[in-house]
């Protein structure tokens, strides 16, 4: 089977969220889109195929009953989940735990993730780690609210990457526009969530013991890109590790390319194009999500074109 599987995904409203999703062609039903979940197979919000033999099929019921299209991939559900965020304000600081911990206490993996940032206004920060040098004074600076001296603050712009293990005290900054890259999960802990109120007057929950157990102490080492150029292709590898790898391809031109991973996730960013696969051509766009399966062994991109790339761990 050929076919890239395009999808079709879920909006997420927010409290934070916006309507800048609107510049990927979604039809946004308010002006509150925190995320769209555009590559997931997790049940909280899972992506449709769109085309060919399997439009209509959920994703992950196709990953649990068509395992062959995956590489025979032996991890019970589907690793990766890719989004797209709109911070029109900040979002909560929070963490989340690691796989151990998160299978013992809330029964899901945990998260550790990465960012892209697509779009970003200027002075947008995000909080990328924290201050404290023990577990003690981590606890003290929480229930003091000096967040002020506790939280790192980075300043950011469109280009940029973060690479957040579990662990890290993080937040994404008001007028910030992200690709995320991360493992399937959806437990995060809220360390502060700025004392905001939802339409119902409502604070959200926080989890500072399940915080403090699971914040890593001193700052997070990010990544460092790498590029390499070819003929109509600068490719930027952002990550590689156990839990992922993130690549940007910005295409000028024809480039072919030849699979390095059982199935590939692809998220145009900016752009249009096409994609061809088997002597097959499908248009492709700013906001299309697709996945390249097992069977498909190399493609053609065509067009003037930025996609992110990824794929589950080594
Ligand atoms: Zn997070």
């Amino acid at each position: 089977m050929t076919e890239p599987l395009f999808l079709d995904s879920v909006l997420q409203e927010k409290i934070w969220g916006g309507d800048h999703l609107k510049r990927f062609g979604y039809t946004l039903p308010s002006d509150k889109i925190g995320e769209y979940w555009a590559i997931s197979a997790h049940p909280n919000g899972v992506s449709t195929i769109k085309n060919g033999e399997y439009a209509g099929v959920k994703l992950d019921d196709l990953y649990q009953e068509h395992r062959e299209l995956f590489g025979n991939a032996k991890k019970d559900v589907f690793p990766l989940l890719t989004k797209i965020l709109d911070a029109n304000d900040w979002l909560s600081v929070q963490v989340h735990p690691d796989d151990a911990y998160g299978l013992a206490n809330e029964g899901e993996l945990g998260k550790t993730e990465c960012w892209y940032i697509i779009d970003a206004q200027p002075g947008a920060e995000i909080i990328y780690g924290h201050h404290a040098k023990s577990k003690a004074e981590l606890r003290d600076m929480i229930e003091s609210g000096d967040w002020e001296h506790l939280l790192t603050k980075v300043k950011v712009k469109a280009g940029d990457f973060f690479y957040v293990p579990s662990g890290t005290m993080h937040a994404i900054g008001k007028g910030i526009l992200i690709l995320e890259t991360q493992q399937s999960s959806d437990t995060t802990y809220r360390v502060y969530d700025f004392d905001r109120r939802d339409d119902q007057g409502n604070l959200r929950e926080l989890h500072i013991e399940k915080s403090i157990d699971v914040l890593n102490l001193g700052e997070p080492a990010n990544t460092t890109p790498s590029v390499t150029k070819e003929e109509n292709l600068d490719k930027t590898t952002f990550v590689s590790n156990d839990f992922f790898t993130v690549e940007k391809w910005e295409i000028t031109g024809p480039v072919t390319f030849n699979k390095t991973a059982p199935y590939t996730l692809c998220s145009v960013l900016d752009g249009q194009g096409t994609l061809t696969v088997a002597g097959e051509s499908y248009p492709v766009q700013l906001g299309d999500h697709f996945i390249l399966t097992s069977d498909i062994t190399n493609w053609i991109f065509d067009g003037k074109l930025t996609v992110i790339a990824s794929h589950d761990g080594e």
